[in-house]
């Protein structure tokens, strides 16, 4: 107050605001309504004369001012004045308003403006957005964001952008396994009915030569036909098809490859498949820099009777032993391939809460358009590989 009193000719009835740089802790006793005393009345009555707000600076560097607002001796005109607001609080900069809303307004108001059917679950920022207008409090961006974030009728049927990103995760093989030990195996489905078959099954040695089989069938052998067939499948590969692009690589390259040479034909297809075979069988594959027939067999037959014949009656002794190099090259190079990285870390943990794509899943109602996207939450109960649970 003194100092606003000396300097009154400089602040009194500015056109703009000043600031007051003080120890906001003692003014802080001022924002509630006080009974004033005859001093402060007087200061109440002097303060209408300037236009100022007031920030904080910490009370250890400013000490002095402390002495100059508690003079010894002074009035202290205890009995009058009560509850008068000497600074009222907007003079206060950055000062936070609390409004305190129950929880159960605030889950009232997202029931109307969220989860209700004339709301339809809007986003977060429209929802953020809806609430400002009709019940805002401090806090509610992250509440409401939160809100959202865990609405389950959101997360069960919203579209993903962000996915989840699926790490790839290759499988190793056994050194001196022999070819065919470990197969990848798939079904290509949809084709011409022919001769009672209307899928091929390719059948690739995942861990020693890359050699493919590919032989016709019908669509209804996978699943429990497969037990019968004693064929261990490998859980940490189901439906993640990615994990290793195997066999959709070599899905794609039969279907072109039979495009090419059915084009006159497209029935005929299942002639082509032993061919098909040989040919694939053929090619060197990039990975070990091999034909799957060099690590088969040691060579690779001869398909064009136009070129000029080659033997292939090496030695019996050097054949093997050339083999034996080639097969044990190739599981080195695929191993080395697939351990680059090293397993990816676990993307769940036991007991967490997830959903479950329904994607993949055959369900009753799998036909409609509108089924959930999603299903559950379920709780992990195992973990069998650090992509499948
Ligand atoms: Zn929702």
């Amino acid at each position: 107050m003194k100092a606003l009193t000396h300097w009154r000719h400089y602040l009194g009835w500015t056109k703009t605001p000043f600031t007051i740089l003080t120890n906001h802790a003692n003014l802080q006793y001022w924002k509630a309504p006080q009974k004033l005393n005859r001093r402060t009345a007087q200061w109440h009555t002097d303060l209408q004369e300037y236009d100022f707000t007031i920030k904080h600076i910490p009370g250890k560097i400013n000490t002095p001012a402390d002495e100059l607002s508690r003079p010894p001796n002074s009035d202290q005109g205890d009995n009058d004045n009560k509850d008068q607001t000497l600074l009222s609080p907007k003079l206060f900069i950055n000062a936070t308003y609390v409004t305190q809303i129950p929880d159960s307004s605030k889950r009232n108001l997202m029931t109307l403006i969220h989860d209700h059917p004339m709301a339809g679950h809007p986003r977060r920022d429209e929802t953020i957005w809806k609430a400002t207008e009709i019940l805002p409090w401090t806090g509610m961006r992250q509440w409401i964001a939160d809100y959202v974030k865990g609405c389950a009728i959101c997360q069960q049927n919203k579209i993903m952008t962000h996915k989840k990103k699926i790490p790839l995760y290759r499988i190793t093989t056994k050194e001196g396994t022999l070819p065919f030990q470990q197969i990848a195996m798939d079904l290509i489905m949809g084709l011409p009915q022919q001769h009672g078959h209307n899928a091929i099954l390719t059948i690739v040695d995942h861990g020693c030569s890359r050699a493919a089989i590919f032989l016709p069938c019908s669509d209804t052998i996978m699943g429990p036909g497969t037990e019968k067939l004693g064929i261990q499948q490998n859980l940490s590969t189901a439906f993640h098809p990615q994990t290793d692009g195997l066999s959709e690589r070599k899905n794609q390259w039969i279907e072109q490859y039979l495009r090419l040479v059915t084009s006159n034909d497209p029935k005929g297809w299942t002639h082509w498949l032993a061919l098909t075979t040989t040919v694939h069988n053929n090619q060197i594959n990039t990975t070990t820099r091999l034909s799957p027939n060099q690590i088969l067999f040691g060579y690779n037959p001869t398909l064009n009777s136009d070129k000029v014949l080659q033997t292939h009656n090496a030695l019996v002794e050097s054949r093997i032993q050339a083999m034996t190099k080639n097969r044990a090259d190739a599981i080195r190079v695929l191993n080395k391939v697939a351990d680059q990285k090293g397993p990816p870390p676990s993307q769940f943990h036991l007991r967490e809460q997830v959903w479950l794509d329904a994607s993949h899943l055959k369900l009753p109602h799998q036909k409609a358009k509108l089924t959930p996207k999603r299903l559950g939450p379920f709780k992990i109960i195992q973990e069998i590989s650090p992509v499948a649970y």
